[in-house]
């Protein structure tokens, strides 16, 4: 590891905030940033800094405060806000408790702030206080946990660090381990660190440089010591699976959905569904496919700051060698289920609410697949499979120069619990479609991308499918700019072909683990009388509205059935279907198909729980940036078959409701939303959606 510190980059951050907070404030963001941005010292908000400062009050005096990382903030992208400074000379004081439970300090921090609306400074604010140096540097390099987890930890940290550090054994953050660091820095205050076993490393200096760069030689001194040791030793392989991972992936992912899923008790709500993110880099192949696998599994976690997402073990399912499909549900379902048995036993056998926590197993590793972490969103799902990564490779280095021994057993239970670390994740209210995914065929048209819209505000992660590659990618960048990366797949999918639908599907479930609610969205339509009707483009509407929506329904069905969860279709059906007009026989014929096969799925699929219900549009013209394909292919003949010149046909339809009013997509978006929230116990229903045709009336 080398030291990323330029001086242009440094002058470059004095530039930017050194004028307003001071050169101290803006080389400390620098050197925090320069840590943040290296994944091997700190992943997701993990790490902190500080910085000793003086602060001038309103009344003019100068205070001596430290400016410490606030919890929830990421150092690579750290900000002066982010930076809270609290009262150096009050903290110190609290050295003399003898104990100072996390609600306690988290008042103490608080209410010692200079800014009443900073965010809460760091659960290792205390550690920062205690020592006297100005720069603070708080990591949790891989290199250093890789040589601290092992038996003998202690010694291999000075065999790879030399004497320049101290070394202090696993205390839980917070006044125990500030002390134990302190008490440690003063028994020998010629040391350039403090090796934290199963944690971390703590570099400090009187400039941001040397603190800096202090903790990255320590670093590099891990490495290479890794390196030499493990002479290229690696982990034992022994799995071999004749198929191809993706494969594997699409077809357990939304088994295994089905199974992680908690239960609610709620009958309209009955499941908390989770979001997968799926990995397989070779390196994770090579760990869950190795005979070490299932010990370093059960070995415990690197470090206590990953459990919150982790939980304190992964499952591992050894061996899966599956006969049939029926065979591998069996498989997993047995190997979930005693997961869940064993954590409630393990919160119990603590005194914990074992009834009040979600059991399910956060990572799972199956050798030959890779690794499936889920979430309740794809972010926290990403955040989740990023540690568990760095959990795999960092404990088969451990391996690799002796015995990876993971965080003790008897901190497990305390640090996974613990209120402050649990702050961390935060807890959003949660909105109707929230850990729902929704899958969009046409999802490139006006309809079809105005319900993806809809869903994503209603907190769905959307999947849309569609044949136009260019129109698609823009929805997809719009649905992602809105509301975030990993809320939305784009697919282009050929409705009319089976190969593509479920490849389309396969590509879906790999990505968000599972699919809640299937729109069947995708259509064309043709203007001519029945007498002179073109055969061929008969059979071409109803190849694309009538067997592409059988086609997205039965992958769709197949999926929802494998997960077991439940779920809804809903069909895009059509005001023609109940009031058909003249010269568009082809379009009628093939959404009066679909909304049948929809009434028919109705009755197939409620003993699973799944519900089918129908959407009749009158027309959705679309807007200028999402205008609408059908009209601009069917316009000027639906015009010239009702006696008007083509911009008057949008006027014509708003005009002859009863209610005078324009349809846009995002009406049908609300009504996916309304369905696909379970709002009402229906099934085999329609909803109009045209502001009421009295010939479209339902008889
Ligand atoms: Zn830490």
């Amino acid at each position: 590891m080398k030291s990323r510190w330029t001086e242009h980059g440094a002058s470059e951050a004095v530039d930017r905030w050194g004028g307003q907070f001071g050169e101290a404030v803006a080389l400390r963001l620098y050197s925090a940033r320069l840590i943040g941005a290296d994944p091997t010292l700190v992943l997701h908000g993990g790490g902190n800094v500080s910085l000793k400062d003086k602060l001038r009050t309103r009344l003019g005096d100068d205070a001596d405060v430290i400016y410490v990382k606030g919890s929830g903030a990421d150092l690579a992208t750290l900000r002066p806000q982010g930076l809270p400074a609290v009262d150096l000379a009050y903290l110190r004081r609290l050295r003399c408790l003898d104990s100072l439970t996390d609600e306690e300090m988290i008042n103490e921090l608080r209410t010692h702030l200079f800014d009443a609306s900073a965010p809460t400074p760091s659960i290792e604010t205390l550690l920062h206080a205690f020592l006297p140096q100005r720069f603070i540097d708080h990591s949790h390099a891989d290199a250093v946990l890789a040589v601290t987890s092992q038996p003998d930890g202690e010694v291999v940290a000075r065999e790879a660090m030399g004497d320049k550090v101290a070394i202090v054994n696993y205390v839980r953050p917070g006044l125990d381990l500030a002390k134990a660091v302190v008490d440690c820095y003063e028994g020998d205050p010629n040391i350039e660190g403090i090796v934290l076993l199963h944690h971390g490393l703590i570099t400090f200096g009187d400039d941001a440089k040397a603190a800096y760069e202090r903790h990255i030689a320590l670093v590099d001194a891990c490495e290479r010591y890794i390196e030499k040791k493990s002479r290229g030793r690696s982990l034992t392989p022994l799995f071999h699976s004749k198929e191809e991972p993706p494969t594997l992936a699409a077809g357990i992912a939304p088994v295994l959905r089905g199974l992680v899923a908690a239960q609610t008790g709620d009958e309209d709500r009955p499941y908390l569904r989770s979001v997968l993110e799926w990995r397989a880099t070779e390196e994770v192949l090579a760990f869950v496919g190795s005979s070490e696998a299932r010990k370093l599994a059960a070995a415990g976690p690197l470090t206590g700051d990953h459990l919150i997402h982790t939980k304190a073990r992964p499952l591992f399912i050894e061996n899966p060698q599956w006969s049939d499909e029926e065979g591998r549900r069996r498989r997993l379902e047995h190997a979930v289920d005693g997961y869940r048995h064993e954590y409630k036993a393990y919160v119990s056998e603590h005194g914990g609410p074992a009834d009040q926590v979600d059991p399910s197993p956060q990572v799972i590793l199956l050798p030959g697949v890779g690794l499936f972490c889920w979430g309740k969103t794809k972010r926290d799902a990403r955040v989740t499979a990023d540690i568990a990564e760095h959990t795999l490779n960092t404990q088969a280095r451990a391996q690799a120069i002796g015995r990876y021994t993971g965080l003790p057993p008897d901190h497990l239970y305390d640090m996974e619990y613990r209120a402050l670390q649990r702050m961390k994740l935060g807890s959003a209210g949660e909105r109707p479609l929230e850990r729902q995914v929704v899958v969009i065929s046409g999802g490139a048209g006006a309809i079809g991308a105005a319900v993806a819209e809809t869903c994503a505000a209603a907190g769905a992660h959307v999947a849309v499918t569609d044949l136009d590659e260019q129109r698609l990618s823009r929805v997809v960048q719009r649905v992602e700019q809105r509301w975030g990366a990993g809320t939305v797949l784009g697919v282009t999918t050929d409705v009319t072909s089976e190969e593509s639908v479920t490849a389309g599907f396969d590509k879906i479930v790999r990505f968000f683990g599972g699919i809640d609610v299937v729109v069947p969205n995708a259509g064309i339509a043709h203007v001519a009388a029945i007498e002179n009707m073109d055969v061929d483009d008969f059979r071409r509407v109803m190849e694309v509205n009538a067997t592409g929506y059988l086609l997205f329904m039965r992958e769709g069905i197949r999926v929802l059935k494998r997960q077991g969860l439940g779920g809804h279709i809903i069909i895009n059906a059509s005001k023609n279907v109940f009031g058909p007009g003249k010269d568009f026989g082809a379009y009628s014929a093939s959404k009066a198909a679909g909304h049948q096969l929809g009434k028919v799925a109705a009755i197939e699929l409620a003993p699973y729980g799944i519900r089918v219900n129908m959407i009749n549009a009158d027309a959705v013209f679309g807007d200028q940036e999402t205008p609408s394909g059908l009209w601009a292919t069917v316009g000027p003949e639906r015009a010239k078959s009702r006696d008007l010149s083509e911009d008057q046909l949008p006027e014509y339809y708003r005009t002859r409701s009863l209610l005078k009013t324009r349809v846009y997509g995002h009406h049908v978006g609300n009504a996916v939303v309304f369905f696909a929230g379970n709002a009402t116990p229906t099934t085999g229903a329609t909803l109009p959606i045209d502001g009421g045709v009295v010939e479209a009336f339902p008889r």
